[in-house]
């Protein structure tokens, strides 16, 4: 049987940053990385919006806010030290009624809370940053950027094999027992031991907390969030990105345009519940996914809470001209013809049995292992500082038991 200091479930940009900070403390630990699929980054990270975001949307003092912000400057860092592309371009959130002005200035409000260098702008303000966008007022935030996270994840696979860590694709952890005081691990590829188990399995992360005996406290909810692509000969229309006041009582951002790192400009996501947690069509379905949701007296209490957005993102993702209108009031020069339909991805969003979604991001300690139980958007921003506070943690618990 294999034996390690640390294994690592999970090939998504989490993940690596947990193995590649822990390799960073500890250059002689021996590590292992286990990854389910053929390659690296095939769920969330590599299907998101590849925003660097600055951390103005979450409360002061939380752990969204905080590792954002910092997690924002060390991939910068990263970025320059081993030549991955990314760009501080900045956004520019707008409100397009005037009923939506004192959302903007609370909004405004977070971004000074949380040290951001955040400016109201006027309407030609906006339109010198941005000139096809109507709106009523805005703020820029500048260090908003775009990101290539796979170019991420790969350095950060070659970061941690060139230090001994093993990377290992295809291999799915299917079994666990705390035997020991050691983690052991069944996996499709065989049994191996560690000292330490560290969940990073996103949209499967409740289920392996559970399979090692912890209790996450909610249930990963898939929502499937659709793009469309701009045309290329309509690009210019979206300089760099472009976003609208969120509504306050949904950690989704509405559909927005984001400028992506390849040149492309893409428009969404809306957010639907997802019949399958690695699902990306309309069709997709997975029967054991669809019981666990809706088997879940959390999930019916937020559909009761939540009926009419939930709703209306359904018809979005139906109507391509309701997908457009609501792109409309951002940028009323586009049209459907302008549109084609893009990839899409599937957040994993933690929630409560209350029927609360989980806020922040959700760290949860078990026998032999730390469990990601949280890490929605903005965490592959803030994946590094993630990566921090994880190796923190195990050191501190080493720390007790020495
Ligand atoms: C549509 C969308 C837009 C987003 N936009 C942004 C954005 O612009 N900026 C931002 O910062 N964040 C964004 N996010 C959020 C961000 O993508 C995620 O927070 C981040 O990628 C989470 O990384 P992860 O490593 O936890 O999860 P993942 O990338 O999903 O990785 C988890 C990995 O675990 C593996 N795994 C699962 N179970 C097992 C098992 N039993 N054995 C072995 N391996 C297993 C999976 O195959 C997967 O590769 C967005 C997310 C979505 C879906």
């Amino acid at each position: 049987m294999d034996k390690f200091d640390y294994v690592i479930i999970g090939g998504g940009i989490v993940g690596l940053s947990v193995a590649w900070t822990i390799l960073e403390n500890r250059p002689h630990s021996r590590i292992a990385v286990l990854e389910k699929e053929e390659g690296w980054a095939r769920h969330q990270t590599g299907r998101n919006s590849g925003v660097l975001h600055s951390g103005i949307y979450y409360k002061p003092g939380s752990l969204k806010a905080k590792l954002c912000r910092e997690g924002n400057r060390r991939l910068v860092e990263f970025c320059k030290q081993y030549g991955i592309r990314y760009e501080t371009c900045g956004k520019v959130i707008v409100a397009t009624t005037a009923s939506e002005l004192p959302l903007l200035e609370n909004l405004y409000q977070r971004g000074i809370a949380n040290g951001l260098a955040v400016r109201k702008l006027s309407v030609s303000e906006v339109k010198e940053i941005e000139p096809h966008v109507t709106c009523t007022a805005g703020i820029h935030v500048p260090s908003t950027g775009i990101i290539d996270f796979v170019g991420v994840c790969q350095k950060l696979v070659e970061l941690v094999a060139s230090r001994g860590g093993e990377t290992r694709l295809g291999t799915r952890v299917q079994g666990f027992r705390a035997q020991g005081g050691e983690a052991v691990l069944e996996t499709s590829k065989g049994i191996l031991a560690a000292d330490w188990m560290v969940n990073c399995a996103g949209l499967q992360s409740d289920r392996v907390t559970k399979l090692a005996g912890a209790e996450p406290g909610a249930r990963i909810v898939p929502f499937r969030g659709e793009y469309y692509e701009l045309r290329p000969e309509r690009r210019s229309l979206v300089r760099n990105l472009v976003y609208p006041v969120p509504d306050p009582n949904f950690p989704f951002l509405g559909v927005h345009f984001t400028r992506m790192i390849d040149g492309s400009v893409h428009a969404g996501p809306n957010a639907v519940l997802s019949l399958k947690r690695e699902g990306y069509g309309r069709t997709s379905f997975n029967f054991g996914d669809f019981v666990d949701t809706i088997t879940y007296a959390g999930f019916w209490r937020l559909a009761r809470r939540h009926a009419r957005a939930g709703l209306e993102e359904m018809h979005r993702s139906f109507s391509k001209k309701a997908f457009v209108l609501s792109l409309q009031k951002l940028i009323p020069e586009v049209c459907a013809e302008d549109l084609t339909p893009g990839e899409s991805g599937v957040r994993a969003q933690a929630l409560r049995p209350d029927g609360g979604l989980v806020d922040d991001f959700l760290i949860v300690k078990g026998p032999c292992a730390i469990h990601v139980c949280n890490a929605p958007s903005p965490a592959a921003t803030a994946s590094l500082e993630i990566g921090r506070v994880i190796a923190q943690q195990i050191r501190c618990c080493e720390t007790i038991l020495t």
